[in-house]
């Protein structure tokens, strides 16, 4: 960098952070803490794996912006496929409309979603236009069906402990992290929390695939219990995401999946975070054991586009959407969005899948997740490192004071923001969750990158910890 600039550009990193600070209310922030506390970054671009700053410093996006972005930022194909569909159709409702990109990606996503022998497939696409509407269509859409079915006691949602399904209000009421559900707990719809299979709870010499039994067994007297009651069942399947990256045993899924077959309750597959290749299979249902399993709604967004725009997708199997199917207006599913089925996003879509075919992006992260795992096995022996795991491409460091699980950090002490903070003053983004520590990066990063990203993680957990471990004595 040209030494004599420096000035100017931190000027202008300056510049639109305090005119951002005067206008602009952000997400997931105490906004007391901007920019003391928690620095705040103005970004002028992206390039694959890296963010640019106005102050020219080069940010690795390790945590793939919230988990949105896979092929990398301003990936030129998905760009100029964006630009292609602006010059053409920017959007047009679909009721009583449609375009081609939204038939289109309904044709592909059926094409490649999960498979069940002896299962009717997935067959119809529903939009909507983020995360936490596509879970809000699919938990309307399975208390409609069995209204539609003449069985309107079936009310009740069951969910797991610790999982996350978005901010609006239906979808906090089946999410358990306390952080986000608490204070609006009284607007919340009733829902069931059954044990999560998370291999972290697996008591002392306990299989993760025990614990998944075990978690099983205690969601079949639930479901008992409940006979009659039940609409739908939520997961994350294999990796609860915003509730710590906890990683559960996959024969939790096929247990799941005949428990609800049993009791009749739709299963919802959320795979708004684990969808399109971050688990290493296409979608994470892929992985339970005997070829892997298929839900009755299965949520998509987050990489659905590849990170460019909001989309949402929820696909349902036929026999969902024949239940709406009657000549009484109100038994069809009304439910609708201004933005739904986006061109633009669908176009988006529709470029992101094509990379995966084109650039083999499936097999090519199997070579990716070796290297992350060997990258993190290099750290796991850390004395404050309590469980190092790995799903795909994602790897997680849980952080404690003494390396026991028993012994976490108090929340006070705020290790994870320590670390955070360090960690971007070396260049890199790894914003955690409480107190654990992950990567998520995108697909394309390189050896280099990672090994950056392996070198500023050890280095960060020590500062972080050291300081806090020197705090509490
Ligand atoms: C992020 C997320 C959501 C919510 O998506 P938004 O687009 O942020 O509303 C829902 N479920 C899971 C599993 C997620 O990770």
């Amino acid at each position: 960098m040209d030494e004599t600039h420096i000035p100017a550009i931190l000027a202008e990193a300056d510049h639109w952070r305090s005119r951002d600070l005067a206008s602009v209310w952000h997400p997931c922030t105490q906004m007391r803490e901007h920019p003391d506390t928690l620095p705040l970054l103005p970004i002028a671009r992206g390039e694959g794996a890296w963010l640019i700053g106005h102050d020219g410093r080069r940010y690795l996006d390790a945590v793939s912006s919230w988990w949105t972005n896979i092929h990398g930022h301003a990936e030129p194909r998905i760009a100029a496929a964006i630009a292609r569909q602006a010059g053409t159709l920017e959007h047009v409702m679909l009721a009583g409309f449609t375009h081609a990109p939204a038939v289109e990606l309904a044709e592909r996503l059926l094409a490649i979603a999960p498979r069940q022998a002896g299962r009717a497939p997935l067959a119809k696409v529903f939009y909507a236009d983020n995360g936490s509407a596509g879970v809000e269509v699919a938990l309307k859409m399975a208390f409609h069906w069995f209204v539609n079915a003449g069985q309107p006691r079936r009310r009740k949602f069951i969910a797991l402990h610790n999982g996350y399904h978005g901010e609006t209000i239906g979808a906090l009421s089946v999410g358990d992290i306390p952080l986000y559900r608490r204070v609006y707990a009284p607007l919340l719809c009733e829902a069931l929390f059954a044990p999560s299979p998370d291999a972290w709870l697996a008591s002392e010499g306990q299989s993760p695939a025990a614990q998944s039994e075990a978690a099983a067994d205690a969601l079949a007297r639930m479901l008992d219990e409940h006979a009659g009651e039940v609409c739908a069942l939520i997961l994350e399947p294999r990796l609860q995401c915003a509730g710590g990256m906890r990683m559960h045993d996959p024969v939790y899924l096929k247990r799941v999946r005949e428990l609800c077959d049993v009791h009749g309750v739709l299963l919802i597959a959320d795979e708004i975070a684990t969808g399109f290749g971050r688990t290493g299979t296409m979608f994470a249902c892929e992985s339970a054991p005997g070829g892997g399993i298929q839900p009755d709604l299965l949520c998509l967004s987050k990489g659905l586009t590849g990170g460019a725009l909001p989309l949402a997708a929820v696909l349902a199997t036929q026999h969902i959407y024949d239940g709406f199917l009657d000549d009484r207006r109100e038994r069809a599913f009304l439910h609708s969005h201004s933005y739904t089925g986006n061109p633009l996003a669908c176009a988006a879509a529709l470029a992101s899948l094509a990379i995966f075919d084109s650039d083999a992006v499936l097999q090519r992260n199997r070579e990716r997740a070796r290297r992350m795992g060997e990258l993190a096995a290099a750290i796991a022996p850390h004395r404050h490192v309590a469980d190092t795991r790995q799903s795909g491409m994602v790897v997680a460091f849980e952080l404690t004071r003494d390396g026991a699980k028993q012994a976490p950090f108090p929340a006070t002490s705020r290790v994870g923001l320590r670390a955070y903070r360090e960690a971007l003053q070396r260049g890199v983004v790894l914003r955690p969750l409480g107190d654990v520590l992950y990567w998520m990066p995108p697909y394309c990063i390189d050896d280099g990158a990672l090994e950056q990203l392996a070198e500023v993680t050890a280095e960060v957990i020590d500062i972080a910890t050291t300081e806090e471990a020197s705090a509490c004595a």
